[in-house]
């Protein structure tokens, strides 16, 4: 299938020159040019993640280069199926993301790209991904291309903005991997990341690529857990499932309004943010009005200009139909900290401070009397948090075996100012 830029001033490109691409040369975003229709009897026989992924992802594949190796591609990322699990009342239900190596859902995301970019022909040059991380993207990205001939990994993550098992879990990989730790925001290290992807010139030096939740190759791949157990529930309910997905820079939530756009037995989709309320004022009715980012506890969602916003206008040009489409709402630190005591207390599950914007904001519509199937969107392990989730809970929580195992490793990062002439410097001699 063809893919085109949001921005409308590149060429057409196929789906294998778009994953391999990222961002599109006129600094737009990539997207196929026709969504596929399911019904749910076009999943029949498809039981495991990645018969599901693979049905679903067939379609944007057909033709292209990847075509043949897709099966294997899914195989191997959508190995674990996430648990859907209940959430303690009525209802309610957790999926529960985190049970990949890095413990959060972008395990999923970069262990697609990675087998994409890997059954794609490659330069006599390694290629260099470049990703900017708000704390769990990077270590996502090190994991699925650590140890893969070809392949460079720069991390770039806002230093003393991460939990420090997130900055151990960043630096711990080594081989051909480098975490650099930013003089500044997350979305200074986007910028960073953005301005040489953007430079073709020092691309043809350097040959780079993206690992960010702009890349298709991300994007796509995470609608098919949410097909998946949409699937699950509907078969053994009846039912269409709601979700709830806490929200940064919108990779996630985007593609569970895709797999509903697709078909799947999808209710409602409503984003949970934490403090950096861009989205839900826009939802509330205001101006989209990107700004800087602001550090809470729900770290890796703080983004303060979102960046698949595009996509999400692109394909809702009437923002009044896009509001009627998706909701969003803004949840403090306060209330993450709240929500964390009163999940483990009323529903008897210790949940990560991500994962509390949506349960609190579950609460927040059951109060006001939301009918139906709900599903909280778990996003990582509580363990990639602890200085946040034990003294609330005083209990500790114990890591899940790869995490501890990452954390057993020595662990390094190197310095670098927010500056785009240094990093230049430093991809050009690692
Ligand atoms: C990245 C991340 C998010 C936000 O996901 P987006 O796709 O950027 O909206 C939420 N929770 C956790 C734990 C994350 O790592």
């Amino acid at each position: 299938m063809k893919t085109y830029s949001t921005r409308g001033r590149a060429p057409q490109v196929s789906i294998s020159e778009a994953i391999a691409a990222g961002l599109a040369p006129d600094g737009g975003l990539y997207l196929p040019e026709s969504w596929p229709r399911f019904s749910t009897a076009d999943f029949d026989g498809a039981d495991t993640l990645a018969d599901v992924g693979q049905r679903l992802l067939q379609p944007f594949f057909a033709g292209d280069t990847l075509e043949a190796a897709l099966p294997a591609i899914c195989a191997d990322a959508f190995a674990i199926a996430p648990p859907l699990v209940e959430f303690g009342k009525p209802g309610d239900f957790l999926l529960e993301l985190f049970h990949g190596p890095t413990a959060a859902f972008k395990d999923y995301g970069a262990a697609f790209l990675a087998g994409c970019l890997a059954a794609l022909p490659q330069g006599d040059k390694p290629l260099t991904i470049v990703v900017a991380t708000s704390g769990d993207t990077g270590a996502a990205v090190a994991a699925a291309f650590h140890g893969r001939p070809g392949f460079r990994v720069a991390i770039l993550y806002p230093d003393g903005r991460v939990s420090s098992r997130q900055a151990h879990q960043l630096g711990c990989f080594g081989d051909n991997v480098q975490a650099y730790k930013v003089d500044g925001s997350f979305d200074d290290c986007q910028r960073l990341a953005k301005a040489v992807l953007a430079d073709a010139d020092f691309r043809s030096e350097v040959p780079l690529g993206s690992a960010n939740s702009i890349s298709l190759g991300r994007l796509l791949p995470q609608a098919a857990y949410y097909a998946h157990a949409a699937l699950k529930h509907w078969r053994a309910s009846g039912h269409a499932l709601n979700f709830v997905v806490p929200t940064g820079n919108l990779g996630n939530g985007l593609a569970c309004l895709l797999a509903k756009r697709m078909g799947l037995p999808i209710g409602e989709v409503v984003l949970a943010s934490n403090a950096n309320t861009v989205l839900p004022d826009f939802f509330a009715g205001g101006d989209y009005a990107p700004r800087p980012s602001i550090a809470t506890l729900a770290n890796a969602m703080d983004v303060g200009a979102p960046s698949n916003f595009e996509r999400l206008q692109f394909l809702y040009p009437d923002a009044s139909e896009l509001r009627r489409t998706l909701r969003a709402e803004a949840v403090s630190d306060a209330q993450i900290r709240a929500a964390i005591v009163r999940v483990r207390d009323e529903r008897g599950h210790v949940i990560c401070p991500h994962t509390a914007c949506a349960a609190e904001v579950l609460d927040r519509l059951r109060a006001c009397g939301e009918p139906g199937d709900w599903a909280a969107v778990a996003t990582a392990h509580p363990a990639k948090f602890p200085e946040v989730v034990e003294p609330l809970l005083g209990e500790a929580i114990v890591p899940p075996p790869a995490l501890a195992a990452m954390l057993q490793r020595p662990s390094h990062a190197q310095g670098l100012a927010n500056d785009v002439a240094l990093l230049k410097e430093c991809l050009r001699n690692a």
